[in-house]
């Protein structure tokens, strides 16, 4: 493996045609999946800028360079149409993070999709994940300013995560981990929140013929990266307030947060690496 190369290919086409690109260190025409692979997701809502910018600035970075033996494969644009848009929504006015085939609900808060896994870019992110079985699952949004682990075998990937920030680095972000088993009452209160959402299919309901089950960050961008601390509740507005500040100055977004989102990324692909 040559931590310099990078392999592309796409892992199939939005709604209007676009395809949905994968780059990884390894070969892609490989024949059989690689072990402890980690699989880093961004733009699955098409307003959310930022998630793309730094997975295409992480592939880009010496800290991808180094990731030597580490096998990662990197979607920095889950959903080309929205992103094309500035849609949250793809084409067909789906939310692709409510549109997953666990704790799917027809009356979510957002538009889920007639059916669940309705929507091709749905479909070849499922397909994709099922062929490839990656360990660990990492998914950028913006800007719950969290760590949020899905299920509790994700607990000590979070915990990797996390240690990898200094002090100043933590500051705009919380730690969300669950020690909760499967199937325990108390996940209602989980699955109310984000339902049909990649989190909680990786993180609750998918497992792998071997027995198996995917650890599963959802990793939500800083709102203030300048914050002492990350308040217990955001506003309302924070996705437009945070928009604002990137159209005011993307650059200087990008300066505070991208150190800690790539000490991040970097742990998650070198968590049990060695064992
Ligand atoms: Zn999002």
């Amino acid at each position: 493996m040559s931590g310099s190369q990078i392999f592309i290919r796409s892992i199939g086409t939005s709604c209007e045609g676009l395809g949905i690109p994968a780059y990884a260190n390894f070969d892609l025409a490989a024949a059989a999946p690689p072990e402890n692979l980690t699989l880093l997701i961004g733009g699955t809502h098409g307003n959310e800028p930022a998630t793309v910018v730094l997975l295409e600035s992480f592939f880009q970075s010496s800290a991808w360079t180094a990731l030597d033996g580490c096998p990662t494969i990197v979607l920095p644009l889950a959903n080309p149409d929205g992103y094309k848009r500035g849609s949250r929504y793809n084409a067909r006015g789906v939310d692709l993070n409510r549109n997953c085939g666990f704790n799917w609900h027809a009356e979510s808060a957002e538009p889920p999709g007639p059916t669940p896994w309705s929507e091709p870019e749905s479909q070849a992110l499922r397909d994709f994940i099922l062929a490839w079985r990656p360990a660990k699952i990492v998914s950028l949004h913006w800007a719950l300013a969290e760590l949020d682990a899905d299920g509790p075998q994700s607990t000590a990937l979070a915990q990797a995560m996390w240690a990898a920030l200094d002090d100043a680095a933590r500051r705009p972000y919380r730690l969300r981990v669950t020690e909760l088993g499967r199937g325990q009452r108390r996940l209602q209160e989980t699955y109310a929140i984000c339902p049909g959402s990649l989190g909680q299919w990786c993180g609750y309901g998918l497992t792998y013929p071997d027995a198996t089950a995917p650890a599963m960050i959802t990793l939500e961008l800083p709102y203030d990266p300048h914050a002492a601390s990350r308040p217990d509740a955001l506003p309302d507005a924070h996705l437009d307030e945070v928009r604002a500040l990137w159209q005011r100055d993307s650059a200087g977004y990008l300066r505070a947060v991208e150190p800690g989102i790539h000490a991040m990324l970097t742990a998650a692909c070198r968590f049990l690496q060695n064992h």
